[in-house]
């Protein structure tokens, strides 16, 4: 049998109707921009495998510096025990943090970062005497798949099944410069009605909504808002972290920093899953006391793996390199001028940019063009190179190494379906 046949026998794939989809394309190895498959074909990983990847695949300085910490220490349960990777990522991440934060909880993935976020946000009111049980969050947010975080996540057909036992959750729709009054006095409603806990937001760029992006200005008010009513801040800055929007974070653009911020994707680099949960001083301080019962006790079994910190680590001292920080402008342009190339283009209805996230929305007729997605991901698979359109957007948030002539074949995939389709 071979690798699909046998896939095909046990494996129940995510975010995959098997019925329709009955076939996983085996990928067999990977290098920097590069995915190889078993006939040795190779396509660049123009989505960085979910944004996780960003300095590249099987990343040489990563892996040694793993493999060091592999040979010295693999698992350690951390509560009762700490060590020194958990400790030096824990200064590394600090620096390069919006000042305000000042503590952080180390959990596995995406969405335990982010439940992690709406417990500390629920438990603060607790801890403080307040009976705050609703949360705040934008009409079309993506917090990730556990049962807290699909709650603050946009409704979807997917979640249907689930709606019946999600957290009470109020929605607002993105700010887009001449609805932010109207958002403020929603707020205001909302929290008259049932006192708000917190707010979730992806700021800037909303990753699963198809890179919808807005401003950082129209966000200070509304974040502004929340402080003054005391809902505590929730950044989900797990799609936006760690250079992709031309910044170490998208809350470095923003006025007002957010009293929590969820870590993940790229935090590892693309090697090992691990999420992260930073709060301020204020927030740790709700949860400081002699009442043991006032504590945060959340664990998982991962938490603070040294390998997965080691791996983070690595991906930070890159981050922080001039050679990276160098790409990261690079990109940027190419990308601009990609932008003005195709703005025009009868099929693009628009193109949106925030540092090395690029999108198009094509101007098509979804019904009529059925199936769209999937046979765009052909295409360019046909062309070397592989996207995971969102709906009618097709986004670009390839590797920071990737080079030049990658890039212009990622272009020139897209710039074929915008005259063939
Ligand atoms: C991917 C994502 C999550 C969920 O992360 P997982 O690791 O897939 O659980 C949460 N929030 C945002 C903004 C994401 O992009």
């Amino acid at each position: 049998m071979n690798l699909i046949e046998r896939d095909k026998k046990h494996i129940w794939h995510p975010l995959t109707q098997h019925k329709l989809h009955p076939e996983s394309k085996p990928i067999i190895k990977a290098k920097g921009a590069l995915l190889y498959d078993e006939d040795g074909n190779a396509y660049i990983d123009a989505i960085s495998s979910w944004y996780t990847a960003m300095y590249g695949h099987c990343n040489d300085f990563i892996i040694d510096r793993v493999y060091k910490q592999m040979q010295q220490l693999d698992q350690i349960i951390f509560s009762g025990f700490t060590h020194k990777p958990a400790i030096e990522l824990s200064e590394k991440l600090m620096a390069i943090l919006p000042n305000n934060q000042a503590k952080l909880m180390f959990n596995d993935n995406g969405s335990t970062s982010t439940e992690i976020g709406i417990k500390m946000a629920l438990q603060y009111h607790h801890n403080t005497g307040n009976d705050r049980k609703t949360l705040l969050a934008f009409e079309e947010g993506f917090h990730g798949d556990t049962l807290g975080a699909m709650s603050v996540s946009g409704l979807s057909v997917y979640n249907g099944p689930f709606e019946a036992f999600f957290i009470d959750v109020k929605r607002v729709p993105l700010p887009n410069g001449e609805n932010s009054s109207d958002i403020l006095e929603l707020i205001e409603k909302y929290h008259q009605e049932t006192p708000l806990a917190g707010f979730i937001y992806e700021p800037l760029v909303q990753g699963a909504a198809g890179m919808k992006m807005y401003k950082a200005e129209y966000l200070n008010p509304i974040l502004e808002k929340c402080k003054r009513l005391g809902i505590i801040t929730i950044a989900d800055e797990v799609m936006t972290g760690f250079g992709k929007t031309g910044s170490f974070f998208a809350s470095d653009y923003v006025d007002i920093k957010p009293d929590v911020m969820c870590l993940s994707k790229a935090l590892t680099a693309g090697l090992v899953p691990m999420g992260i949960t930073t709060c301020t001083q204020e927030i740790y301080d709700a949860f400081y006391d002699d009442d043991i019962s006032k504590g945060l006790f959340h664990a998982h079994t991962y938490s603070a793996n040294p390998i997965a910190c080691a791996t983070a680590i690595a991906g930070i001292d890159l981050l922080t390199s001039e050679e990276i920080q160098s790409n990261i402008k690079e990109i940027e342009s190419w990308h601009a001028a990609f932008s003005d190339a195709i703005k025009d283009h009868p099929k693009v209805r628009v193109t949106r940019q925030q540092g090395v996230i690029f999108a198009l929305e094509l101007d098509v007729e979804m019904e009529r063009y059925g199936n769209l997605r999937y046979r765009i991901y052909e295409a360019c698979m046909a062309e070397g190179v592989y996207l995971r359109p969102l709906g009618a957007t097709i986004y670009i948030l390839a590797p920071y190494v990737t080079t030049q002539d990658q890039m212009n074949q990622v272009y020139a995939a897209i710039k074929k379906i915008l005259d063939t389709f």
